[in-house]
């Protein structure tokens, strides 16, 4: 045993710390956790958990909706905001405490405060500085808005989980995850939401069919989505806001939500005091065993700026406890990582898009399907889903796999299973649909796309 105070200290109790310090302690490392928050970090408290559940909240609307075609009638039919946001609130502190009883079943210590370092094996934390053997940093990352005059006005996506009141119109400024799911929560939820993107699309970097499909569905839903405009300044009038675009038009809104990119939270970690290497922009540089330019201090998640998703940053925390207590040196594997954005209708997607396999591969086969889902061909609701298989005609194999429609995320994860096994489109093809789902789709696709 060392002569430090502990053999780890995990500064950040989000999804990576709480994953690596826990087993840390269950191998029998003496650990500590330090969290200036509650304990659950983005995922559980500002991100993934409570922004699902908001989104499950407005769906409703869409349900009720289609309720009627199926015979159907509600009276008086009314949405209590407050009531979402109080049983979200309930749900969070039941999280929050099955974390804190995980930590404590494997005797993690939990530092109250923000973790500081003092030097590459001291961290300070509420007043006492401890001495370590490793130090993880798991401090996730932060929302970031432009330096534009008025910017104080507008609120993140935290104080979008929290509003007391629900405005009648809102503007979102950015067309990333964030902003496309919270777009989908106000809209369902009654609220006038226009979306402001300086690009020519939404979710740059996704496949270019997903990013035109959704663009239409949103707009079906009533979202208006301005393209290639800038925000240059918002000024406050009373209990209103104006916006002044780029080309000198103005407009009139209640709630300025900025959803433009997260920073990594490093500020005032005392990082420079331990010499560990950065970014210009702010995240931490790590190699494939999450360790920085110091061998003993190690980072995982959102703070390093890899993908910057909840199973990863679990995935790399899980490794730097197996490697530093359980005698297993691994690396995460970031091929085919699925993921989804939970817009309305959502998008999930695995593998290469066919703008990146068009590049990766000389030839590839295209096969997809747009279709009406069976339930909307009685609710009638003027919803289409779109499926798309890109594979590497040589090999067979299946190299990118999207979704837009309901129930998209439920679906890609069995599909990343079969991916992630190399399956071909031969394998795809022999594989018998579950009848009538839409899932089915993406074992009968059988023509190429000319
Ligand atoms: P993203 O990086 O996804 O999107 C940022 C958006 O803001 C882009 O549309 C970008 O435009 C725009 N933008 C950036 N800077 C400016 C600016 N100065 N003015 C106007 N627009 C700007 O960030 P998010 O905040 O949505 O999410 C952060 C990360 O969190 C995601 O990348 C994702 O990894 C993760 N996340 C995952 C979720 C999930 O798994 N479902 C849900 C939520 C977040 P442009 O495209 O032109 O650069």
């Amino acid at each position: 045993m060392s002569n430090y105070d502990y053999d780890l200290i995990t500064i950040g109790a989000g999804s990576g710390g709480v994953r690596a310090s826990r087993l840390a302690g269950g191998y029998g490392a003496r650990v500590a956790v330090c969290e200036e928050d509650r304990v659950g970090g983005t995922c559980v408290l500002r991100g993934c958990i409570p922004k699902k559940l908001l989104i499950y909240g407005a769906h409703y609307a869409d349900y009720m909706e289609d309720a009627k075609n199926y015979g159907w009638t509600f009276d008086g039919v009314k949405h209590d905001w407050r009531k979402l946001i109080e049983n979200k609130n309930a749900e969070l502190s039941r999280l929050n405490s099955i974390y804190l009883n995980i930590l404590k079943n494997n005797n993690v210590d939990l530092k109250e405060g923000r973790g500081v370092l003092i030097d590459g094996h001291t961290v300070e934390v509420g007043g006492k500085q401890l001495t370590t053997e490793n130090i993880l940093i798991a401090v996730g990352g932060w929302p970031s808005m432009p330096d534009i005059p008025g910017i104080q006005y507008a609120i993140s996506s935290n104080e979008a989980l929290e509003l007391p009141v629900l405005p009648r119109r809102m503007v979102i400024v950015g067309g990333g995850y964030i902003a496309v799911e919270f777009a989908g929560i106000f809209s369902g939820l009654g609220v006038d939401v226009t979306e402001i993107i300086r690009a020519d699309n939404i979710l740059r970097g996704f496949d270019n069919d997903m990013r035109v499909s959704l663009f239409e569905e949103m707009g079906k839903r009533g979202i208006t989505i301005r393209t290639e405009t800038e925000v240059r300044g918002i000024e406050k009038d009373g209990a209103i806001f104006h916006l002044r675009l780029g080309n000198e038009e103005i407009i009139e809104t209640d709630c300025v939500m900025y959803a433009t990119g997260r920073n990594a939270n490093t500020k005032e970690l005392g990082l420079e005091f331990a010499g560990i290497e950065m970014r210009s922009n702010g995240s931490i540089k790590v190699d494939e065993y999450n360790r920085t330019s110091q061998p003993h201090i190690y980072a995982v998640g959102d703070v390093t700026d890899r993908i910057q998703l909840t199973p990863v940053a679990i995935q790399e925390g899980h490794a730097v406890a197996d490697m530093l207590f359980n005698n297993n040196t691994r690396t995460t594997d970031y091929k085919n990582v699925p993921s989804a954005v939970f817009s309305t209708p959502p998008i999930a997607t695995i593998g290469l898009t066919e703008e990146e396999a068009r590049v990766k591969y000389d030839k590839v086969d295209i096969y997809d399907s747009n279709f009406k889902p069976l339930v909307h061909t009685i609710s009638g609701r003027d919803e289409r889903s779109f499926m798309k298989l890109i594979v590497e005609p040589k090999s067979d194999v299946v190299v990118g796999c999207h979704m837009m429609g309901t129930d998209a995320p439920e679906i890609i994860q069995g599909i990343a299973i079969a991916m992630k096994c190399g399956a071909t489109k031969a394998q795809f093809d022999s594989t018998t649909g579950i009848h009538p789902s839409s899932a089915e789709e993406f074992v009968t696709m059988r023509s190429k796309r000319d």
